[in-house]
């Protein structure tokens, strides 16, 4: 299945999404419920328009689902602990 980057355009948001080709495409955003979440056509671009979005977007999925084993988790391009979010970054998202 494919990935898509999303990004909330309310609340900048952003959250990579596994969907089937068929799934509707998400609107409600994760974080602040506004209807503003949309996919990102182009997913690296993004990653440019501001520094530490990724922060607060994994703030609480860092400490749960990121257990320090640095062998296992190869570091994503942007340099984040954990997968940024960034289209670069999904297979560092397990
Ligand atoms: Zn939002």
């Amino acid at each position: 299945m494919p990935i898509y980057a999303y990004m909330c355009g309310a609340c900048g948001h952003a959250k990579d999404v596994l969907q089937k080709l068929s799934d509707a495409p998400l609107t409600a955003c994760p974080a602040c419920g506004a209807a503003a979440f949309a996919k990102q056509l182009t997913a690296p671009g993004f990653q440019l328009k501001g520094t530490g979005w990724y922060a607060t977007d994994f703030k609480g999925a860092a400490s749960s689902a990121a257990p320090a084993k640095p062998a296992e988790a190869a570091a994503p391009a942007c340099g984040a602990a954990s997968a940024c979010g960034a289209a670069g970054c999904a297979a560092a998202e397990v």
